[in-house]
């Protein structure tokens, strides 16, 4: 009578640890303290679910063969999908990564990593503090008061303002002084940033209406004049992060630009995008419009980010005239895109840095990118020599250390590629993807590159603090 298989089936079945047994079970009770009884809880009954349809279609497909269960095995097999479950949520958390690549400001580790003094004042800000608190009088301070004051010293703009970042700054500068009228902007500067910021469609959102003026390589002045009308209300220049023209163009001066904007009564407005508050042309970074530069070129707004070059935390920083800014603090959209406590807090510590001139020390964007070849040579040559004692002379892989380029990253100057040396890894059987996977997949992910079937290590990218753990990560994933 009936079919065996679902006769055994339903016996297996039948030894299935319930919710509550699991719950007891040694790993479970391991991971409740972190995981909490509730969370755990719903965790199990999935566990249990899962083994539940695996052992049914198991079963179904193994015909006639024996399969011994028990209501051990059962238990141990539960316990372990409950711990597979968890260990792949607490995974899926943010985490911090050693950043091999080379890129340095990496859009997908987040950017800019903060200075040792921002993470301080994180921390100290992270409690209650005097975010719109006068410590003198007792009374109700201003919001961003001492960023913003750091921001006008600067860069000598009269005022400055804060909101979430770049986009946001572009968003509300344009919705307040653009809304309703004509924004001009040169075809060669109609770009794309990443992550769905284009300027055209940034311009639509906000109300205006784009006039397109030059070509894609070429925009003189008299193109900028002929255009301006009766209904435009700002004059927007947009530096093109993220790509570079080069042979035959043209574009007018800012100064130029700030001349012709103001006899024509509009308002001038850049998008400097990574916002260099010092001369950056030390790195290779000449393109970089210098803030103070643009605001004494007659910039009446310029807007860039926190995260960039900068190399403080996520914002768009927004400098200029003042009775402009005030417009714009009063704004019902500035309200909704303004900025929390430990962003401000992070933003003047990092603006400390750049005037107290120990910036290209203590940020570590600039201390990276101002990395030479030899120094990076000298700390490579000492981490091969660790890496092979460690390993040992039997081991077999491939380590060398080969000439190679690091990237500046976050959209910003393409065209610099600073000189690097590179660790190139090649294991004699695993595959460099296997390799790669390996090594973001250890408790502190490293995250490398790949090249020609070789896995590569820049040490540019890597804070002289993690060379320890990336040698025993190393070693682990190559035995
Ligand atoms: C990066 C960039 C933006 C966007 O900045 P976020 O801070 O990422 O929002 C806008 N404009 C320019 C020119 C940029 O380079």
């Amino acid at each position: 009578m009936g079919n065996p298989q679902v006769a055994e089936s339903a016996a297996v079945l039948r030894m299935l640890p319930s919710t509550d047994d699991l719950l007891m079970s040694s790993i479970a009770q391991k991971l409740m303290p972190e995981a909490g009884r509730k969370r755990l809880t719903s965790l199990a009954r999935r566990a249990i679910e899962e083994l539940r349809a695996e052992i049914t279609s198991n079963i179904s497909e193994r015909g006639g063969r024996e399969e011994i269960y028990s209501k051990e095995s059962l238990l141990g097999a539960a316990s372990k999908k409950l711990e597979d479950l968890w260990l792949s949520h607490r995974g899926s958390r943010l985490r911090a990564v050693i950043n091999a690549t080379g890129v340095v400001i990496h859009t997908n580790l987040g950017r800019a990593p903060l200075s040792t003094d921002a993470i301080r004042a994180i921390q100290n800000a992270a409690g209650y503090c005097t975010l719109e608190y006068d410590l003198a009088t007792g009374s109700r301070g201003k919001r961003g008061e001492s960023v913003e004051n750091l921001l006008i010293e600067m860069t000598g703009a009269e005022a400055a303002l804060v909101v979430n970042n770049c986009a946001a700054a572009a968003f509300v500068v344009l919705t307040v002084f653009a809304k309703g009228g004509a924004a001009i902007v040169s075809r060669g500067e109609l770009v794309e940033i990443g992550g769905d910021f284009r300027i055209p469609d940034v311009l639509a959102q906000s109300g205006a209406t784009l006039k397109e003026v030059g070509t894609t390589n070429r925009t003189k002045l008299s193109d900028y004049e002929n255009a301006i009308g009766e209904n435009t209300k700002v004059v927007m220049r947009v530096h093109p992060s993220n790509y570079k023209i080069v042979g035959f163009t043209e574009k007018p001066s800012l100064a130029d630009l700030a001349e012709l904007s103001h006899r024509q009564g509009v308002l001038l407005y850049e998008d400097a995008g990574s916002g260099a508050l010092l001369d950056l042309g030390k790195f290779g970074l000449r393109d970089e419009p210098l803030v103070s530069r643009s605001i004494a070129d007659g910039a009446d707004i310029v807007t860039f980010s926190g995260d960039k070059l900068l190399g403080g935390s996520q914002a768009g920083i927004i400098v200029g005239r003042r009775n402009l800014i005030e417009q714009i603090r009063k704004h019902p959209l500035y309200r909704a895109l303004r900025v929390d406590k430990l962003i401000y807090a992070a933003l003047e510590a990092t603006l400390e840095s750049y005037l107290r001139e120990d910036a290209e020390e203590s940020i570590p964007v600039l201390r990276m990118l101002s990395l030479q070849k030899e120094e990076l040579e000298i700390r490579m040559r000492d981490l091969v020599k660790r890496l092979r004692d460690s390993i040992g002379k039997t081991h077999t892989s491939t380590i060398e250390i080969i000439p190679g380029e690091s990237v500046v990253g976050g959209g910003s100057a393409p065209a610099v590629r600073p000189e690097t040396v590179l660790l190139a890894i090649a294991h004699p059987t695993m595959s460099c993807d296997e390799l790669e996977m390996k090594l973001r997949s250890a408790e502190t992910p490293v995250i490398a590159r790949i090249e020609n079937g070789r896995v590569l290590i820049d040490l540019r990218t890597v804070q002289a603090g993690e060379e320890d753990r990336l040698i025993e990560i190393l070693v682990t994933a190559l035995s």
